[in-house]
């Protein structure tokens, strides 16, 4: 009876593993076919600098308009794509995206003509050799300067790895800035800070929204630690007024979060942008 049970349980669990990778191999093929198609887009989030209160950079935050299934975060997709090359096509797509966008701000010479665009590239992306090129083509594609773009790599991915840091630092000589997303969910030590070939360290929302005494002590330390390695510190997930007085308290550079700005469409930006103008 025991065996019968047991057959019985390796069998459903067989069917659960067997839909799930069925779920994954059409969720990558669809995905496949709707960047091919054009049904992904960026979002722009604003990064408010807090030295000069006035919003000269922005976070492209890829979507895919998944026809009859809305607009789609990338939580529900990058983890696929990230199985295999596909998350490399994204990455270069939103890396041409992002600096053709920022080189038709410049055209239209309005309050968003000279801005920098954040693109996060992944993990799998840094590994190769080719983002070094994907990055300059982008560039020189749109007609933007390099300094222009930066690119965000994950902490969780980063840290100690030789080849991720050889090709940050190619990026780096290029004249691309990079960021250390998600800083504090990884695991990169104070001291490490000073080696990584990054310019700027993103705090995690976690830390940003706590209500702990002992994370705002944590992140007092943490920009205090960046800035003495030239670091600058952009602050992620600020949601309400007395977090963002605490971080212009702390001596945060910059700072991002729904209460300055949600992700928004290019157009809807530009509209936001004109509206906000005197
Ligand atoms: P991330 O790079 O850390 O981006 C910040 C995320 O926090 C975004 O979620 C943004 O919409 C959200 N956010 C911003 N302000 C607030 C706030 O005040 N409160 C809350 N609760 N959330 C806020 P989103 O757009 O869902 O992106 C999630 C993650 O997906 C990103 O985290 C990034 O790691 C990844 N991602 C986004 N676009 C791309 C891309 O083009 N390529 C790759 N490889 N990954 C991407
Ligand atoms: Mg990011
Ligand atoms: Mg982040
Ligand atoms: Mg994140």
């Amino acid at each position: 009876r025991a065996k019968a049970a047991g057959r019985g349980t390796v069998e459903v669990f067989d069917d659960a593993l067997r839909r799930d990778i069925a779920h994954r191999t059409d969720l990558e093929h669809a995905l496949r076919a709707g960047l091919e198609d054009g049904e992904l887009v960026l979002h722009y989030q604003p990064v408010l600098d807090l030295r000069t209160d006035s919003v000269r950079s922005v976070e492209a935050l890829v979507r895919w308009d998944r026809p009859g299934a809305g607009l789609l975060g990338p939580d529900a997709f990058i983890p696929v794509a990230e199985a295999s090359d596909l998350v490399c096509d994204l990455g270069r797509w939103a890396l041409m995206t992002a600096a053709a966008q920022l080189a038709a701000w410049d055209a239209e010479g309005g309050d968003l003509a000279g801005i920098t665009a954040a693109v996060n590239v992944s993990g799998r992306h840094l590994a190769q050799p080719r983002l070094l090129g994907d990055v300059a083509v982008a560039c020189a594609g749109a007609g933007i300067a390099p300094d222009r773009l930066t690119i965000e790599i994950t902490e969780t991915v980063l840290v100690d790895e030789p080849t991720a840091r050889e090709h940050l630092r190619a990026l780096r000589a290029l004249g691309v800035r990079v960021a250390l997303d998600d800083f504090g969910t990884g695991y990169t030590s104070i001291g490490q800070l000073s080696r990584l070939p990054v310019d700027t360290l993103k705090i995690d929302r976690s830390f940003v929204a706590s209500r702990d005494q002992a994370h705002a002590d944590l992140v007092r330390l943490v920009i205090g630690a960046a800035h003495s390695f030239s670091l600058g510190v952009v602050a992620e997930g600020v949601e309400e007024d007395d977090q963002l007085l605490a971080l212009r308290d702390a001596h945060c550079d910059a700072a991002q979060g729904y209460l300055l700005g949600r992700p928004r469409s290019a157009v809807e930006l530009r509209a936001l942008a004109t509206a906000g103008r005197g």
